[in-house]
């Protein structure tokens, strides 16, 4: 199994889809995130360059502690992500070399601009991969790969609705949180900036991983877990008992324009 998320930022796919990398990671699949910005906006005080690789670097703290096969950016500013027609050659070349069967990446509706042009960046991949004419002198894929969109919170014009609700272990939700605990500019300083609870960021490195997973005031611990969103389909899948059991749970929507998700391939594209 090859997994590709694609996501506008980095650490986009850590938080919505880190558990299932690291679950698959570790049974030995293939997993790969892609951000298709090189996230240079997103800090108060630092940017450009300086912020890019800075990023870049936490992006390959977390994708070593996963055990991803790698983590790319491609080097276009944060925030100004536009579906061009050369950014959509860009991806179908990047999506045909890694051939997955599954990606993952953004709903079309969503509050930043990069995240939109993301799913539409996709959603215009999607079929183009398997076209031979297009992008000829990157060979085409035989068949098109499964989409699925990764959970958000908007609910307009609906609001997100799972085929796969998938169940993460202790061991991987911890291993979740140790690759965003490396996304430092993120977690503990733009994010806090932004959402206004810098001043309660504890300085301390073990501190702050405690604060990351536990404490309320990180909106991260709420929006990456969707066990309790989702409890209806953990019960249905898994029973009663066991279904109310699980703690930790990431979900995904098939979308219509990738190779459709049948219900014998779940089990093959999320062997969890
Ligand atoms: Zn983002």
């Amino acid at each position: 199994m090859r997994l590709l998320v694609i996501g506008a930022h980095p650490d986009d796919p850590d938080i919505r889809a880190g558990g299932l990398a690291c679950t698959l990671a570790a049974a030995d699949h293939d997993v790969r995130f892609l951000s298709l910005t090189n996230g240079n906006k997103g800090h108060h005080e630092q940017r450009g360059m300086e912020l890019a690789n800075r990023r870049q670097s936490e992006a390959q703290a977390a994708a070593e502690i996963a055990g991803l096969d790698g983590y790319d950016l491609l080097n276009i500013p944060d925030g100004e992500l536009q579906p061009t027609l050369d950014n959509r050659k860009t991806l179908i070349r990047y999506i045909r070399e890694y051939d997955p069967h599954l990606i993952l990446t953004h709903r079309p509706n969503d509050y930043h601009p990069d995240h939109r042009y993301t799913s539409q960046l996709v959603q215009d991949a999607a079929y183009m991969v398997t076209v031979p004419k297009m992008c000829p002198e990157t060979p085409h894929l035989a068949d098109d790969p499964v989409i699925c969109y990764l959970t958000d919170e908007f609910h307009k014009p609906y609001p997100f609705s799972p085929d796969v609700v998938v169940p993460i272990d202790q061991e991987d939700v911890k291993r979740k949180y140790d690759m965003l605990h490396q996304h430092t500019s993120q977690l503990y300083e733009w994010l806090a900036y932004n959402h206004g609870y810098l001043d309660d960021v504890p300085d301390e490195e073990e501190e702050r991983r405690e604060f990351l997973e536990t404490d309320p005031l990180n909106a991260m611990a709420e929006m990456s877990n969707v066990a309790d969103r989702f409890r209806d389909r953990l019960v249905a899948r898994y029973g009663e008992e066991q279904g109310n059991a699980i703690e930790y749970a990431e979900a995904f929507e098939a979308c219509e324009y990738g190779a459709p998700l049948t219900d014998d391939r779940i089990p093959e594209l999320f062997p969890i």
